[in-house]
C-alpha cells in the first residue's frame, strides 16, 4: 500500500520528521511554528511519539490533530506495552474516524517501577491487532534497529523478530538513529537475504546536546563513534564547535546513505526546525 501521489515519484527518497508531543502551551506555539518551517519541505508526513503505557496519549492525539488540521499527513506513534486491547482499539478507532492513513506501532518500554506489561508483549502483536482490527486502513512503519535493540538475544534473533512485525503486516521499517552508515548497509543485506522486501528508512538524529544525546545513546543501544565522541567531549561548552562539528558529520552521514539507496530519511527533529533545516540546505534537498 503505497500514499506516493504517482508511480514516477517510486524512485524519489521519502522524508518524514519526528515530534514529541509538548507539554506546555509555549511547547505547542513552539512546535506549531517549528511545524511551519519543516512543512516547506514536503515531508511525506509528520510523526508524533506516544509516551509508553498512554502517558502522553492525550496530548499525542491531540498534536495529531493539530498537524492533520493544517493539512498536513499525521502518523501516531503507538505503543503497546502496558496497554489493553480495548485501550489500543478505541485509539484505533479515533484515529480512522479522524482519517488518519499510517501508524508507527512500537512496544515502547515500561518505565521503571510502572506495573504490568499489558495484553501485548510484542511489537509483532501490535502490528496483527491493527491488521485484525483495521485491515489495510493503516500503512504501518515498524522499528528496525541496525545496530541492534539491547534486550535482543543475538543479532540473528533481533532480526527474525523484525521480519516477525513484518510478516505480521508492517509495510515499512524507521531505524534507531546510528552514526554508522555500514551498521545500516548491512542489516539492510542482512534483512534482504532474510527475505524482507520492506523499505527500511535511516531515522537521523541531528546533535544539539552532546551529553544529553550520550545518555540516551547509551540507554537505547545506539553508538556514538569513539572518535566522534571524543571529538565532542573536547568540545565541551563550546556550542558554536559542537554545531558545526555534527553537521558536518550527519550531514555527510545522510549523502552517504542516499547514495547508497536508502528509501529516504527519518529526522528524530526535537521539536527544533534549525538542525533539521541546516542538514537539509547543506545535503542540497529542494525546499
Ligand atoms: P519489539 O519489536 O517488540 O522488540 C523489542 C525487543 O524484543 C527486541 O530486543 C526484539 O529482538 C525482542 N523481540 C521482539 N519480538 C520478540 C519475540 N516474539 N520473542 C522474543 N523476543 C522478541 N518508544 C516509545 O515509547 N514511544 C515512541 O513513540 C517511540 N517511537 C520510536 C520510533 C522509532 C522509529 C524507534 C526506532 C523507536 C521508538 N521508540 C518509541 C522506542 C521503542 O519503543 C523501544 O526501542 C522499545 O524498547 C522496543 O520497541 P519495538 O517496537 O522495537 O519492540
Amino acid at each position: 500500500m503505497s500514499h506516493r501521489a504517482n508511480e514516477n515519484d517510486m524512485n524519489k527518497p521519502l522524508f518524514s520528521f519526528e515530534f514529541f508531543p509538548p507539554q506546555t502551551p509555549e511547547g505547542v506555539e513552539k512546535l506549531a511554528a517549528t511545524r511551519k518551517q519543516l512543512a516547506q519541505l514536503k515531508p511525506e508526513f509528520f510523526s508524533v511519539t506516544f509516551g509508553a503505557g498512554g502517558s502522553t496519549q492525550d496530548r499525542t492525539l491531540e498534536t495529531i490533530r493539530q498537524i492533520k488540521a493544517e493539512g498536513y499527513n499525521a502518523a501516531p506513534h503507538l505503543s503497546c506495552i502496558g496497554a489493553t486491547r480495548d485501550n489500543i482499539r478505541a485509539m484505533l478507532n479515533t484515529y480512522k474516524d479522524m482519517g488518519i492513513k499510517r501508524i508507527v506501532a512500537l512496544r515502547g518500554d515500561l518505565p521503571s517501577g510502572m506495573g504490568s506489561i499489558g495484553e501485548f508483549q510484542y511489537a509483532n502483536e501490535l502490528v496483527s491487532f491493527i491488521r485484525a482490527q483495521t485491515g489495510e486502513h493503516f500503512h504501518i512503519e515498524v522499528a528496525a534497529y541496525p545496530e541492534f535493540h539491547p534486550q535482543a538475544k543475538s543479532a540473528h534473533d533481533d532480526m527474525l523478530n523484525f521480519k516477525r512485525k513484518i510478516a505480521a503486516g508492517a509495510n515499512s521499517a524507521i531505524t534507531q538513529y546510528f552514526y554508522n552508515a555500514d551498521s545500516y548497509f548491512y542489516f539492510v543485506e542482512e534483512c534482504r537475504k532474510l527475505g524482507v522486501t520492506a523499505p527500511i528508512v535511516p531515522g537521523i538524529m541531528p546533535i544539539v546536546k552532546f551529553a544529553q544525546l550520550a545518555r540516551f545513546s547509551d540507554a537505547c543501544g545506539a553508538e556514538i563513534p569513539r572518535w566522534m565522541r571524543r571529538t565532542l567531549e573536547g568540545y565541551g561548552d563550546d556550542a558554536e564547535s559542537v554545531r558545526a562539528f555534527a553537521q558536518d558529520v550527519v550531514t555527510a552521514l545522510c549523502e552517504r546513505l542516499l547514495k547508497g539507496g536508502a528509501p529516504g530519511l527519518h529526522f528524530y527533529t526535537l521539536n527544533q526546525a534549525a538542525p533539521t533545516l541546516a542538514i537539509w540546505q547543506r545535503l542540497g534537498l529542494p525546499r
